[in-house]
């Protein structure tokens, strides 16, 4: 890839599962990563793992949940990475509960990691983008929130929220040269599924792999710039599991 070619893409929640996929994805296909999660030792370790391809890859200690200092951190990577061509907003948690025995402080840390911090990410990188008049931002959503499943309430609120948070940068962004993409997956095989806010027991081999939503992510950055993937929803073959 030529200098001019060069790529730089911020990637949250690239310490595992379908952010750390995407990392390595994108750094085989040359992008320069900033990875950025609360472990930052996990960060290094993806860093490590694509040393042998050339990219830059640069680990980045945030907690997004502390949404008053994200917008400042986000620009603060930008500024010490260098202009960030295509942010991945992945970052985000699980949480199953019925809507009705859901505490209000659950209720906040998952709106706020799974949507708000999106929010606040996106803002530290718009003036940037702005400037320069191109940017791609892809925000990991889920089939969640489109579609409702019993005791996934609060997380599908978050998702169905990032959905209108997606479409509606993406009419604000438009005559910027700012392209929003939302991708949609369906369950996949995560360390999302083992965390202590998620009860859920069914066969997993039928669930998709993080790579296989890492390849769309890599697509739908790579588009042609006059393009854009507003919404892009991957299920397992198997359907809702
Ligand atoms: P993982 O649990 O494997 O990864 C979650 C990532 O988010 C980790 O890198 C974690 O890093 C990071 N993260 C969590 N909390 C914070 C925080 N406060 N600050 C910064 N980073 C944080 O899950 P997945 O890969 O499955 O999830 C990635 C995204 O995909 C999520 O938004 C999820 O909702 C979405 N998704 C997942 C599906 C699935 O079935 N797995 C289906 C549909 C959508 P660290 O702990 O190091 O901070």
């Amino acid at each position: 890839m030529s200098v001019e070619q060069k790529r730089r893409a911020l990637i949250t929640g690239a310490s595992s599962g379908i952010g750390k996929a995407t990392a390595l994805a994108f750094a085989k296909a040359g992008i320069d990563v900033a990875l950025v999660s609360r472990s930052v030792d996990k960060l290094r370790a993806v860093c490590e793992a694509v040393s042998h391809t050339g990219v830059e890859a640069k680990a980045y200690e945030v907690d997004l949940a502390c949404l008053t200092q994200v917008q400042e951190k986000i620009q603060a990577i930008t500024l010490d990475f260098g202009d960030i061509d295509i942010l991945v907003n992945n970052a985000g948690m699980g949480y199953t509960a019925a809507l009705s025995e859901t505490p209000l402080a659950d209720w906040q840390r998952v709106i706020d990691l799974n949507l708000t911090s999106v929010f606040q990410c996106i803002l530290g990188i718009l003036p940037r983008m702005r400037e320069r008049g191109t940017g791609t931002i892809i925000n990991i959503t889920s089939i969640a929130g489109k579609q409702a499943f019993p005791d996934w309430g609060a997380y599908s609120v978050s998702k169905a929220g990032l959905m209108a948070l997606s479409q509606t940068f993406a009419q604000e962004e438009r005559a910027h040269g700012i392209r929003i993409t939302a991708i949609c997956p369906g369950a996949v095989n995560t360390e999302l599924w083992d965390t202590e806010t998620v009860h859920a027991n069914f066969d997993r081999s039928k669930m998709l792999t993080p790579e296989i939503i890492a390849q769309s992510i890599l697509h739908a950055a790579l588009l042609p710039q006059q393009a854009v993937i507003d919404e892009l929803t991957i299920t397992p073959r198997a359907g809702a599991l």
